[in-house]
Protein backbone atom coordinates (compact mmCIF):
# COMPACT_ATOMS: atom_id res chain seq x y z
CA UNK A 1 0.00 0.00 0.00
CA UNK A 2 2.86 2.28 0.68
CA UNK A 3 4.58 1.55 -2.41
CA UNK A 4 0.79 2.57 -4.28
CA UNK A 5 1.47 5.63 -2.64
CA UNK A 6 4.39 6.63 -3.17
CA UNK A 7 3.39 6.19 -7.07
CA UNK A 8 0.85 8.27 -6.27
CA UNK A 9 2.29 10.91 -4.25
CA UNK A 10 5.82 10.98 -5.89
CA UNK A 11 5.64 12.74 -9.14
CA UNK A 12 4.55 16.51 -7.02
CA UNK A 13 6.25 15.55 -4.01
CA UNK A 14 9.84 14.28 -5.12
CA UNK A 15 11.27 13.23 -1.33
CA UNK A 16 12.68 9.95 -2.65
CA UNK A 17 15.72 9.80 -4.49
CA UNK A 18 15.67 6.08 -4.40
CA UNK A 19 13.01 3.83 -4.06
CA UNK A 20 14.11 -0.24 -3.22
CA UNK A 21 10.60 -1.34 -3.91
CA UNK A 22 11.86 -4.84 -4.80
CA UNK A 23 13.85 -5.29 -1.66
CA UNK A 24 11.21 -3.81 0.26
CA UNK A 25 8.84 -6.33 -1.17
CA UNK A 26 11.49 -9.31 -0.59
CA UNK A 27 12.06 -8.00 3.28
CA UNK A 28 8.28 -7.71 3.50
CA UNK A 29 7.58 -10.97 2.51
CA UNK A 30 10.47 -12.90 4.16
CA UNK A 31 9.33 -10.95 7.64
CA UNK A 32 5.47 -12.40 6.91
CA UNK A 33 6.86 -16.10 6.66
CA UNK A 34 8.90 -15.68 9.72
CA UNK A 35 6.12 -14.26 11.66
CA UNK A 36 3.68 -17.04 10.62
CA UNK A 37 6.32 -19.60 11.75
CA UNK A 38 6.12 -17.84 15.28
CA UNK A 39 9.23 -15.69 15.35
CA UNK A 40 9.77 -12.73 17.59
CA UNK A 41 8.10 -9.70 16.61
CA UNK A 42 10.54 -6.86 16.73
CA UNK A 43 9.64 -3.30 18.02
CA UNK A 44 8.97 -2.36 13.92
CA UNK A 45 7.91 -5.22 12.88
CA UNK A 46 6.85 -4.59 8.83
CA UNK A 47 7.02 -1.19 9.52
CA UNK A 48 7.91 1.07 6.18
CA UNK A 49 10.70 3.36 6.71
CA UNK A 50 12.51 6.09 4.38
CA UNK A 51 16.35 7.20 5.31
CA UNK A 52 17.66 10.39 4.32
CA UNK A 53 20.37 9.94 1.92
CA UNK A 54 23.63 10.59 4.06
CA UNK A 55 22.63 7.78 5.91
CA UNK A 56 24.88 4.45 4.56
CA UNK A 57 23.12 1.68 3.24
CA UNK A 58 24.58 -1.30 2.26
CA UNK A 59 24.76 -1.81 -1.79
CA UNK A 60 21.89 0.62 -2.11
CA UNK A 61 22.78 4.37 -3.70
CA UNK A 62 24.19 7.12 -0.91
CA UNK A 63 24.40 10.20 -2.34
CA UNK A 64 23.92 12.94 -0.28
CA UNK A 65 22.39 14.70 -2.74
CA UNK A 66 25.46 15.58 -4.28
CA UNK A 67 26.93 14.47 -8.09
CA UNK A 68 30.38 13.89 -6.36
CA UNK A 69 28.57 10.94 -4.86
CA UNK A 70 26.33 9.48 -7.97
CA UNK A 71 26.04 6.29 -7.91
CA UNK A 72 28.03 5.31 -4.70
CA UNK A 73 27.31 2.14 -2.77
CA UNK A 74 28.69 2.07 0.34
CA UNK A 75 30.00 -1.43 1.36
CA UNK A 76 28.84 -1.45 4.70
CA UNK A 77 24.80 -0.04 7.48
CA UNK A 78 24.90 2.93 9.58
CA UNK A 79 24.13 1.97 12.87
CA UNK A 80 21.22 3.00 12.78
CA UNK A 81 20.10 1.47 9.63
CA UNK A 82 21.82 -2.08 11.08
CA UNK A 83 19.18 -1.63 14.24
CA UNK A 84 16.23 -0.37 12.34
CA UNK A 85 16.48 -3.53 10.73
CA UNK A 86 16.95 -6.00 12.93
CA UNK A 87 13.96 -4.35 14.80
CA UNK A 88 11.77 -5.20 11.85
CA UNK A 89 11.55 -1.84 9.95
CA UNK A 90 11.37 -2.19 6.24
CA UNK A 91 13.28 0.32 4.02
CA UNK A 92 11.23 1.60 1.46
CA UNK A 93 13.99 4.20 0.01
CA UNK A 94 16.60 7.05 0.31
CA UNK A 95 15.39 10.87 0.79
CA UNK A 96 16.34 14.08 -0.84
CA UNK A 97 18.35 16.68 0.92
CA UNK A 98 20.39 19.34 0.42
CA UNK A 99 23.51 18.34 -1.18
CA UNK A 100 25.49 16.84 2.30
CA UNK A 101 22.82 18.36 4.42
CA UNK A 102 24.12 21.91 4.05
CA UNK A 103 20.45 23.98 3.55
CA UNK A 104 17.24 24.74 5.12
CA UNK A 105 14.97 24.23 2.05
CA UNK A 106 16.39 21.23 0.18
CA UNK A 107 16.76 23.08 -2.98
CA UNK A 108 20.27 22.86 -3.08
CA UNK A 109 20.02 19.19 -3.70
CA UNK A 110 21.96 18.16 -7.08
CA UNK A 111 19.19 16.05 -8.06
CA UNK A 112 15.35 17.66 -7.72
CA UNK A 113 13.56 20.20 -5.50
CA UNK A 114 10.89 18.39 -3.12
CA UNK A 115 7.86 20.45 -2.85
CA UNK A 116 5.59 20.65 0.79
CA UNK A 117 2.91 18.38 0.48
CA UNK A 118 0.94 20.97 1.85
CA UNK A 119 1.74 23.18 -0.82
CA UNK A 120 3.54 21.90 -3.81
CA UNK A 121 5.08 25.87 -4.80
CA UNK A 122 6.91 25.76 -1.11
CA UNK A 123 9.47 24.26 0.09
CA UNK A 124 9.64 21.12 3.16
CA UNK A 125 12.57 22.76 4.82
CA UNK A 126 15.52 21.47 4.96
CA UNK A 127 18.24 19.79 4.91
CA UNK A 128 16.45 16.60 5.68
CA UNK A 129 13.55 17.85 3.71
CA UNK A 130 12.76 14.60 1.87
CA UNK A 131 12.22 12.95 5.03
CA UNK A 132 9.95 14.92 6.56
CA UNK A 133 7.80 15.98 3.54
CA UNK A 134 7.62 11.50 2.73
CA UNK A 135 6.15 11.39 6.22
CA UNK A 136 3.57 13.76 5.63
CA UNK A 137 2.66 12.81 2.53
CA UNK A 138 2.31 9.00 4.26
CA UNK A 139 4.84 7.89 1.64
CA UNK A 140 6.02 5.84 4.84
CA UNK A 141 5.30 5.58 8.59
CA UNK A 142 8.44 7.19 9.77
CA UNK A 143 11.76 8.33 8.58
CA UNK A 144 15.20 9.23 9.89
CA UNK A 145 17.06 12.18 9.43
CA UNK A 146 20.35 14.19 10.77
CA UNK A 147 20.17 17.42 12.43
CA UNK A 148 23.53 19.24 12.77
CA UNK A 149 21.57 22.90 12.95
CA UNK A 150 18.30 22.19 12.99
CA UNK A 151 17.50 20.02 9.81
CA UNK A 152 15.03 17.79 11.13
CA UNK A 153 13.00 19.81 13.22
CA UNK A 154 12.74 22.60 10.52
CA UNK A 155 11.38 20.20 8.45
CA UNK A 156 9.05 19.01 10.89
CA UNK A 157 7.37 21.90 11.35
CA UNK A 158 7.38 23.10 7.88
CA UNK A 159 5.40 19.81 6.92
CA UNK A 160 3.51 19.08 9.77
CA UNK A 161 5.30 16.56 11.56
CA UNK A 162 6.95 15.45 14.29
CA UNK A 163 10.77 15.14 14.63
CA UNK A 164 13.47 14.52 17.05
CA UNK A 165 17.14 15.58 17.66
CA UNK A 166 18.24 13.56 20.19
CA UNK A 167 21.32 14.64 22.59
CA UNK A 168 24.78 14.37 21.03
CA UNK A 169 25.71 11.32 21.46
CA UNK A 170 22.80 8.85 22.81
CA UNK A 171 22.22 7.73 18.51
CA UNK A 172 25.16 6.59 16.90
CA UNK A 173 26.69 9.22 14.13
CA UNK A 174 28.35 5.79 12.31
CA UNK A 175 27.43 5.41 9.13
CA UNK A 176 26.20 9.35 8.58
CA UNK A 177 27.92 10.99 6.03
CA UNK A 178 29.91 13.77 8.41
CA UNK A 179 29.17 17.37 7.66
CA UNK A 180 30.03 19.01 11.15
CA UNK A 181 31.10 16.42 13.45
CA UNK A 182 31.08 17.99 16.70
CA UNK A 183 26.83 18.90 15.78
CA UNK A 184 25.63 16.30 13.71
CA UNK A 185 22.83 13.82 15.59
CA UNK A 186 20.23 11.22 13.48
CA UNK A 187 16.88 11.34 14.44
CA UNK A 188 13.39 10.34 13.77
CA UNK A 189 10.59 11.98 12.15
CA UNK A 190 7.16 10.54 12.79
CA UNK A 191 2.76 11.46 12.46
CA UNK A 192 2.91 11.36 16.33
CA UNK A 193 4.61 12.02 19.15
CA UNK A 194 4.20 8.06 20.10
CA UNK A 195 5.70 6.58 17.02
CA UNK A 196 9.21 9.14 17.52
CA UNK A 197 9.53 7.64 20.47
CA UNK A 198 8.97 4.06 19.20
CA UNK A 199 11.82 4.71 16.49
CA UNK A 200 14.01 6.77 19.10
CA UNK A 201 14.22 3.17 21.05
CA UNK A 202 14.93 1.39 18.36
CA UNK A 203 18.27 3.69 17.66
CA UNK A 204 19.24 4.99 20.43
CA UNK A 205 22.10 3.41 22.51
CA UNK A 206 25.87 3.28 22.99
CA UNK A 207 27.94 1.94 19.95
CA UNK A 208 31.64 1.42 20.08
CA UNK A 209 31.76 2.27 16.39
CA UNK A 210 31.22 5.86 17.44
CA UNK A 211 33.85 7.30 20.07
CA UNK A 212 31.23 10.53 21.27
CA UNK A 213 28.36 7.89 21.11
CA UNK A 214 27.57 7.99 25.34
CA UNK A 215 27.29 4.91 27.33
CA UNK A 216 24.26 5.02 29.57
CA UNK A 217 21.29 2.97 29.64
CA UNK A 218 18.13 3.55 26.99
CA UNK A 219 15.16 4.22 28.70
CA UNK A 220 11.88 3.00 28.13
CA UNK A 221 10.46 6.10 26.12
CA UNK A 222 6.96 4.96 25.10
CA UNK A 223 6.07 3.18 28.54
CA UNK A 224 7.30 6.76 29.76
CA UNK A 225 4.44 8.05 27.65
CA UNK A 226 2.13 5.40 28.46
CA UNK A 227 2.58 6.40 31.85
CA UNK A 228 1.20 9.92 31.95
CA UNK A 229 -1.99 10.66 34.09
CA UNK A 230 -4.83 11.48 32.67
CA UNK A 231 -5.86 14.31 34.13
CA UNK A 232 -3.39 17.05 34.92
CA UNK A 233 -0.28 15.10 32.77
CA UNK A 234 2.36 17.54 33.19
CA UNK A 235 1.37 18.54 36.96
CA UNK A 236 4.73 19.10 38.62
CA UNK A 237 6.81 20.59 35.42
CA UNK A 238 8.44 23.84 35.19
CA UNK A 239 8.97 25.06 31.47
CA UNK A 240 10.77 28.42 30.18
CA UNK A 241 9.58 30.30 27.42
CA UNK A 242 13.11 31.27 25.24
CA UNK A 243 12.45 35.13 25.68
CA UNK A 244 15.52 35.85 22.82
CA UNK A 245 12.81 33.84 20.52
CA UNK A 246 10.17 36.12 20.42
CA UNK A 247 11.55 39.12 18.78
CA UNK A 248 11.37 41.01 15.90
CA UNK A 249 11.05 39.17 12.72
CA UNK A 250 8.41 36.43 14.42
CA UNK A 251 5.98 35.98 11.93
CA UNK A 252 2.43 37.01 13.34
CA UNK A 253 0.55 33.90 12.95
CA UNK A 254 3.40 31.91 14.60
CA UNK A 255 3.55 34.09 17.62
CA UNK A 256 -0.28 33.73 17.90
CA UNK A 257 -0.33 29.51 17.44
CA UNK A 258 2.86 29.26 19.74
CA UNK A 259 1.06 31.49 22.65
CA UNK A 260 -1.82 29.23 22.37
CA UNK A 261 0.41 26.48 22.33
CA UNK A 262 1.76 28.00 25.70
CA UNK A 263 -1.82 28.39 27.19
CA UNK A 264 -2.86 24.69 26.28
CA UNK A 265 0.47 23.61 28.51
CA UNK A 266 -0.61 25.25 31.31
CA UNK A 267 -4.07 24.41 30.94
CA UNK A 268 -2.33 20.50 31.15
CA UNK A 269 -0.77 21.35 34.29
CA UNK A 270 2.78 22.94 33.53
CA UNK A 271 3.88 25.82 35.30
CA UNK A 272 5.55 28.56 32.66
CA UNK A 273 8.12 31.32 33.12
CA UNK A 274 9.86 33.22 30.82
CA UNK A 275 13.60 32.17 30.15
CA UNK A 276 16.30 34.65 29.32
CA UNK A 277 18.80 33.27 27.36
CA UNK A 278 21.16 36.20 26.58
CA UNK A 279 23.30 34.85 24.46
CA UNK A 280 21.09 32.75 22.21
CA UNK A 281 21.21 35.31 19.57
CA UNK A 282 24.73 34.66 19.05
CA UNK A 283 24.32 31.33 18.52
CA UNK A 284 23.67 31.50 14.24
CA UNK A 285 27.26 33.21 13.85
CA UNK A 286 28.95 30.95 15.99
CA UNK A 287 27.16 28.39 14.34
CA UNK A 288 28.22 29.46 10.67
CA UNK A 289 31.70 29.80 11.50
CA UNK A 290 32.04 26.35 13.16
CA UNK A 291 29.78 24.26 11.40
CA UNK A 292 31.81 25.44 7.98
CA UNK A 293 34.89 24.94 9.48
CA UNK A 294 34.38 21.09 10.17
CA UNK A 295 32.74 20.41 6.95
CA UNK A 296 35.62 22.05 4.75
CA UNK A 297 38.12 19.12 6.94
CA UNK A 298 35.09 16.65 6.56
CA UNK A 299 34.86 16.75 2.95
CA UNK A 300 38.80 16.84 2.15
CA UNK A 301 38.09 13.42 1.37
CA UNK A 302 36.28 13.65 -1.87
CA UNK A 303 39.19 13.94 -3.70
CA UNK A 304 38.26 11.42 -7.23
CA UNK A 305 40.54 8.96 -5.78
CA UNK A 306 38.34 7.52 -3.35
CA UNK A 307 34.32 7.05 -3.43
CA UNK A 308 32.27 7.70 -6.87
CA UNK A 309 33.28 10.72 -9.23
CA UNK A 310 36.62 11.23 -11.07
CA UNK A 311 36.86 13.72 -13.23
CA UNK A 312 40.16 12.73 -15.27
CA UNK A 313 42.88 15.51 -16.44
CA UNK A 314 46.60 15.40 -16.93
CA UNK A 315 47.95 15.14 -13.59
CA UNK A 316 46.74 14.13 -10.14
CA UNK A 317 46.72 17.95 -9.08
CA UNK A 318 44.18 18.41 -11.83
CA UNK A 319 42.23 15.69 -11.01
CA UNK A 320 41.17 17.21 -7.64
CA UNK A 321 40.56 20.63 -8.94
CA UNK A 322 38.25 18.68 -12.00
CA UNK A 323 36.63 16.57 -9.40
CA UNK A 324 35.90 18.71 -6.50
CA UNK A 325 34.96 21.88 -8.94
CA UNK A 326 32.38 19.82 -10.92
CA UNK A 327 31.11 17.06 -8.40
CA UNK A 328 30.51 19.94 -5.48
CA UNK A 329 27.36 22.73 -5.65
CA UNK A 330 27.28 26.13 -5.35
CA UNK A 331 26.33 26.50 -1.65
CA UNK A 332 28.85 22.88 -0.46
CA UNK A 333 31.91 24.87 -2.46
CA UNK A 334 30.56 28.14 0.07
CA UNK A 335 31.00 26.71 2.91
CA UNK A 336 34.56 24.96 2.25
CA UNK A 337 35.54 28.86 1.45
CA UNK A 338 34.54 29.93 4.34
CA UNK A 339 36.04 26.67 6.02
CA UNK A 340 39.21 26.86 4.87
CA UNK A 341 39.18 30.69 5.23
CA UNK A 342 38.58 30.67 9.07
CA UNK A 343 41.02 27.78 9.99
CA UNK A 344 43.62 29.20 8.15
CA UNK A 345 46.66 30.63 9.61
CA UNK A 346 46.02 34.10 11.20
CA UNK A 347 42.09 33.80 10.74
CA UNK A 348 41.75 30.87 13.16
CA UNK A 349 42.02 32.68 16.79
CA UNK A 350 39.94 35.88 15.65
CA UNK A 351 37.38 33.10 14.02
CA UNK A 352 36.99 29.74 15.17
CA UNK A 353 38.52 30.56 18.65
CA UNK A 354 36.08 33.05 19.28
CA UNK A 355 33.30 30.99 17.90
CA UNK A 356 34.37 28.41 20.16
CA UNK A 357 34.04 30.70 23.15
CA UNK A 358 30.59 31.81 22.06
CA UNK A 359 29.78 28.31 21.96
CA UNK A 360 30.73 27.83 25.36
CA UNK A 361 28.56 30.64 26.48
CA UNK A 362 25.80 29.14 24.72
CA UNK A 363 25.97 26.38 26.56
CA UNK A 364 26.17 28.02 29.85
CA UNK A 365 22.97 29.65 29.10
CA UNK A 366 21.30 26.60 28.77
CA UNK A 367 22.52 25.47 32.28
CA UNK A 368 21.38 28.27 33.80
CA UNK A 369 17.97 27.57 32.30
CA UNK A 370 18.02 24.15 33.41
CA UNK A 371 18.36 25.16 37.16
CA UNK A 372 14.58 26.53 36.83
CA UNK A 373 13.15 24.94 34.23
CA UNK A 374 12.82 21.05 33.00
CA UNK A 375 12.11 21.99 29.56
CA UNK A 376 12.59 25.51 27.24
CA UNK A 377 10.27 26.34 24.28
CA UNK A 378 10.31 28.65 21.35
CA UNK A 379 8.47 28.59 17.99
CA UNK A 380 10.61 25.90 15.76
CA UNK A 381 11.00 28.78 13.08
CA UNK A 382 10.66 32.14 13.10
CA UNK A 383 8.05 31.59 9.96
CA UNK A 384 6.06 28.67 8.04
CA UNK A 385 7.32 27.49 4.73
CA UNK A 386 8.82 30.17 1.99
CA UNK A 387 8.08 29.96 -1.36
CA UNK A 388 10.38 27.55 -3.52
CA UNK A 389 13.15 29.90 -5.15
CA UNK A 390 12.58 32.77 -2.70
CA UNK A 391 15.80 32.72 -0.93
CA UNK A 392 18.04 30.35 -3.45
CA UNK A 393 20.17 33.69 -3.97
CA UNK A 394 20.28 34.75 -0.59
CA UNK A 395 22.03 32.49 1.66
CA UNK A 396 21.92 35.01 4.90
CA UNK A 397 18.22 35.16 4.63
CA UNK A 398 18.19 31.34 4.20
CA UNK A 399 20.62 31.05 7.12
CA UNK A 400 18.31 33.31 9.34
CA UNK A 401 15.52 30.23 9.53
CA UNK A 402 18.05 28.32 11.65
CA UNK A 403 17.94 30.92 14.64
CA UNK A 404 15.65 29.07 16.90
CA UNK A 405 17.20 25.64 16.06
CA UNK A 406 20.62 26.43 15.98
CA UNK A 407 21.74 27.48 19.99
CA UNK A 408 20.29 23.77 21.11
CA UNK A 409 22.91 21.77 18.67
CA UNK A 410 25.67 24.02 19.94
CA UNK A 411 24.95 22.77 23.09
CA UNK A 412 24.17 19.12 22.48
CA UNK A 413 20.98 19.29 24.01
CA UNK A 414 17.65 17.30 22.59
CA UNK A 415 14.47 19.22 21.30
CA UNK A 416 11.62 18.15 19.14
CA UNK A 417 9.40 19.80 17.01
CA UNK A 418 5.96 19.17 17.04
CA UNK A 419 2.73 20.55 15.27
CA UNK A 420 1.15 23.34 16.54
CA UNK A 421 -1.61 24.94 14.41
CA UNK A 422 -2.10 25.98 11.00
CA UNK A 423 -1.87 29.63 9.37
CA UNK A 424 -4.79 30.96 7.92
CA UNK A 425 -3.08 30.06 3.95
CA UNK A 426 -3.05 26.18 5.59
CA UNK A 427 0.70 26.04 6.19
CA UNK A 428 1.73 23.86 9.28
CA UNK A 429 3.42 25.64 12.35
CA UNK A 430 5.94 24.01 14.83
CA UNK A 431 6.47 24.23 18.69
CA UNK A 432 10.25 23.45 19.42
CA UNK A 433 10.49 21.92 22.79
CA UNK A 434 14.08 21.92 24.50
CA UNK A 435 15.50 19.53 27.00
CA UNK A 436 18.34 19.19 29.14
CA UNK A 437 21.34 16.65 28.25
CA UNK A 438 19.59 13.25 27.86
CA UNK A 439 15.95 14.44 29.07
CA UNK A 440 14.35 13.13 26.01
CA UNK A 441 11.74 11.20 28.08
CA UNK A 442 10.46 14.79 29.60
CA UNK A 443 10.24 16.77 26.20
CA UNK A 444 8.64 13.47 24.24
CA UNK A 445 6.14 13.37 27.35
CA UNK A 446 5.36 17.49 27.09
CA UNK A 447 4.82 16.67 23.52
CA UNK A 448 2.59 13.67 23.78
CA UNK A 449 0.57 14.86 26.37
CA UNK A 450 0.26 17.87 23.97
CA UNK A 451 -0.68 16.89 20.96
N1 LIG B 1 20.53 24.89 7.77
C1 LIG B 1 21.68 24.58 8.52
C2 LIG B 1 22.89 24.50 7.60
O1 LIG B 1 22.72 24.75 6.46
C3 LIG B 1 21.49 23.30 9.28
C4 LIG B 1 21.64 22.11 8.43
C5 LIG B 1 21.58 20.82 9.21
O2 LIG B 1 21.12 20.77 10.35
N2 LIG B 1 22.11 19.79 8.60
O3 LIG B 1 23.97 24.23 7.98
Amino acid sequence: RYLERIQQREPQVRGYLTVTAEQALAHAHARDNRRAQGEDMGLLMGIPIALKDNLCTQGIPTTCASRILAGYQPPYDATVVERLTQAGAIVLGKTNLDEFAMGSSTEHSAYQITTNPWDATRVPGGSSGGSGAVVAARECVAALGSDTGGSIRLPASFCGVVGLKPTYGRVSRYGLVAYASSLDQIGPFATTVADAAIMLAAIAGYDPKDSTSIETPVPDYLGALAGLPATQPLAGLTLGVIQETLTEGLDPEVAQAFDRAVAQLESLGAQVMPISCPTFATGLAAYYILAPAEASANLARYDGVRYALRVPAADLLGMYKETRGQGFGREVKRRIMLGTYTLSQGYYDAYYLQAQKVRTLIRRDFDQAFTQVQALLSPTAPAPAFPIGSKDNDPLSMYLTDLMTIPVNLAGLPALSVPCGLTMGGLPIGLQVVGNVLQETVILQIAHAYE
